[in-house]
């Protein structure tokens, strides 16, 4: 399955990225995916929990950005959301306009909570 081969090399770099993170734990991931990724968002929030489930990592909870598709046009320079394949511009309407995003499939950010005292003023919830 597509989603799952997606869960495992996130989970991947996640245990990457926390090699970086020695004193925190990292309890949120925000995974940025365009509509034209091709990634079913359920499908992989399921596959998601199926890969962390029994691991030191659970439960680490996934949130999916999802970016719609984006041209920019050419002659306003405005960036705007396609809809129903109508790529041309809602403000001139020039029709030659030119893709801009849409096709992400990138980790966005990480959410670390922080074991080290002094923490004070640092956004993020401490639990015990
Ligand atoms: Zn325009």
């Amino acid at each position: 399955m597509h989603e799952m081969a997606i869960a495992n090399s996130l989970l991947d770099a996640i245990e990457k990225e926390a090699l970086r993170f020695p004193q925190g734990r990292i309890t949120k991931v925000g995974l940025r995916i365009g509509e034209l990724a091709g990634v079913d968002r359920d499908a992989l929030s399921f596959c998601w929990e199926a890969v962390v489930r029994g691991t030191e990592w659970e439960p680490l909870v996934l949130e999916i950005d999802y970016r719609p598709r984006r041209h920019r046009c050419e002659r306003c320079s405005r960036e705007f959301i396609v809809e129903s394949y109508d790529v041309a511009c809602p403000v001139c309407g020039e029709v030659n306009t030119i893709f801009a995003g849409g096709d992400e499939l990138e980790l966005a950010y990480l959410e670390v909570e922080d074991h080290e005292p002094c923490g004070a003023g640092a956004q993020g919830t401490e639990r015990e």
